[in-house]
Order: structure tokens, then C-alpha cells, then sequence
């Protein structure tokens, strides 16, 4: 899919990289139309990718596409899949191991767990337990278990500036690079692939802004420009929990089969924006977008009583 607008000055790109584990909800819609807008009204490119290196489900990266077409969203060029640059990851990856920039770890999820519990651990910080083994112990460890590769990290934190959330500080840890199942990680292949599609503006839900010093560091040890980041509050159930399939009908399919075609959903979803009037289509969204007036809290809907209002609201 392709459209008429210029290239912005700069020939940047915003991005939308859905993992294809599901149809996307509500939330995930949300977030790919305010990163739709904010590129496009900044003279961007839109690119899409298919981070399809973790949880697949067969069909899924179809339906994502069709839905996001379906809300009105175009995109520039071919959705770039993900596993396919995977012989560009591992390139990467054994360059910053011959600059001594890696190392093998050979943690479980449960040892990292109780480690980070320690005194002195943080949550969801690796405390660096295998970064000092002698060959002879990772030889020995080797036997028991495929390593992870992990980024021998000289920094400890780092702030970044996100566009609507300010200033965030937070932990850059010897994050992994190449999972123990040699595939690459999440944290690498992002900011590889991020660089390589020329995305220069990174719209994504704020579940992901602990994980964004981590990016901006790897982004800045290989050289790579580091993208705006702009994080967005997820939507919420009335528990206050982040939105789920099992709240009730949250996809465009669901919605459709209970009355609520695109249109509509998008009508939802402007009134979610604080966009003025009742847009129909990305293009409405488009015209009216305005920045200063989105709301910097979650959204909070309740999908067990949607009545063609938001049944949530912005609070
Ligand atoms: N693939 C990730 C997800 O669907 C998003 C990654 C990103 O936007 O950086 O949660």
C-alpha cells in the first residue's frame, strides 16, 4: 500500500510492529492509529513490521493487516517480517562479541527471578550473575545448558525523552541478545530493525517504556540514530487491569459481530483521543488530530456494556 504524501524532510518513518499472537484489540488499534496519525501528519512514512521471531499464531499477521486496513490505515511498501532479517541480528551480534562487548549466560528465568528478589536485586533488572565466569565454569555450565548471549552493558541506567511522557530514567541491564534457543531477542532485533526501515519516530503502547533505555543504549554502542520515542497509556478493564480477549468483545471482528462496524469503533477511539466532533475514518482522525489535548492517563473502557458510546471514559 502506498500513498501520495511526501517523504518528510528528513525521510523518517513512524512504524507499527505488531507481534502476531492474536487479532489486535481495542488497545492495540488504539495505539496504531495515534501512531498512523502522528506520522503522517509529521510528514512521515508508515511502515508496518511483523514481529514474528516469538509467539505466532497461524492466520494472525493476516487478520492484523486486513484490520488495520479495515480502520482506514495505510502503510508504505511491504510489512518488513521480522524473521527474515534474523542472519542480520546474529551479524550484529557476533561483531559486539569479538569487541568483548557479550557474554554467555546461563541462567533460568527462576534463578534470575530469585536473584532479583535478593537485598540488593531489582525487579526485572539481571543482576549480572554470569558475567564473570571463568572458561573453565562456562565450559562446565555448557553441559547442562544451551547459553543465552547476553550485552556486557557499561552503564547501569539512562534517561531518556519521550514525547509524552518526559523525561523517563531507567535501568539498562546486560539485557539479552540472542536467546538460549540461539533466536534473537526482542531488545536487539527492534532496534536493528527500527534502523534498517528508517524509523525515526517509535509510537508504541508504554508497557514498553521500561524497555526503552535499554533500546536508546544499544541504538548509541552501534552508532544508530536513536528515534523519538512517544509512549502511550494502554487501555484499561474496569478492574483497572490492562485490557484482555477475555473482557468481553475488544477485537474488530467481535465488535462487528455485536453491531459495532469500523466506523464506529473509530468514533470510539477519536472520542478516547479527545478529537473534536465524531470521526468515522483515519482520514477524519487526520484532519482534526490535535496533540495537545490527548489524554495522558489510560483509557478505561468496559467492554461487557458497550452501547455505541465509549462505555469507559478518559479520566
Ligand atoms: N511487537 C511488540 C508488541 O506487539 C511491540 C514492539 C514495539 O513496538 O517496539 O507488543
Amino acid at each position: 500500500m502506498t500513498t501520495s504524501r511526501s517523504r518528510g524532510a528528513r525521510g523518517g518513518a513512524g512504524r507499527y510492529a505488531p507481534s502476531p499472537s492474536g487479532d489486535l484489540h481495542l488497545g492495540n488499534l488504539r495505539t496504531a492509529v495515534l501512531a498512523w496519525v502522528l506520522a503522517r501528519s509529521t510528514d512521515r512514512r508508515f511502515v508496518l513490521r511483523i514481529e514474528d521471531i516469538d509467539r505466532v499464531r497461524p492466520g494472525a499477521a493476516g487478520r492484523q493487516l486486513e484490520d488495520l486496513a479495515r480502520l482506514g490505515l495505510d502503510w508504505d511498501g511491504e510489512p518488513l517480517l521480522q524473521s527474515t532479517r534474523e542472519a542480520e541480528h546474529r551479524a550484529v551480534v557476533g561483531r559486539l562479541t569479538a569487541a568483548g562487548l557479550t557474554y554467555e549466560c546461563y541462567c533460568t528465568r527462576r534463578e534470575i527471578q530469585a536473584a532479583a528478589g535478593a537485598p540488593h536485586g531489582a525487579p526485572g533488572v539481571y543482576p549480572g550473575t554470569c558475567r564473570e565466569l571463568s572458561a573453565a565454569e562456562r565450559s562446565r555450565r555448557r553441559r547442562d545448558r544451551p547459553p543465552a548471549l547476553r550485552l556486557r552493558a557499561d552503564v547501569s541506567s539512562l534517561t531518556v525523552a519521550d514525547r509524552w511522557a518526559g523525561a523517563v530514567a531507567g535501568a539498562v541491564d546486560d539485557f539479552v541478545l540472542l536467546r538460549n534457543d540461539g533466536r534473537p531477542s526482542y531488545q536487539l532485533a527492534v532496534v536493528l530493525d527500527d534502523a534498517h526501515q528508517g524509523v525515526d519516530q517509535v509510537v508504541r503502547g508504554d508497557d514498553l517504556l521500561p524497555s526503552t533505555p535499554r533500546q536508546a543504549h544499544l541504538a548509541g554502542l552501534l552508532g544508530l540514530p536513536e528515534p523519538e520515542w512517544a509512549h502511550v497509556p494502554l487501555v484499561l478493564n474496569p478492574e483497572g487491569k490492562r485490557l484482555a480477549k477475555r473482557d468481553g468483545a475488544v477485537t474488530l471482528a467481535e465488535l462487528a459481530a455485536a453491531g459495532h462496524g469500523p466506523a464506529e469503533v473509530m468514533g470510539w477511539i477519536g472520542l478516547s483521543l479527545r478529537l473534536p466532533g465524531r470521526v468515522r475514518t483515519a482520514q477524519d482522525v487526520l484532519a482534526v488530530f490535535d496533540e495537545d489535548v490527548l489524554p495522558r492517563e489510560p483509557w478505561l473502557v468496559d467492554p461487557s456494556r458497550w452501547t455505541g458510546q465509549p462505555a469507559g471514559r478518559t479520566s
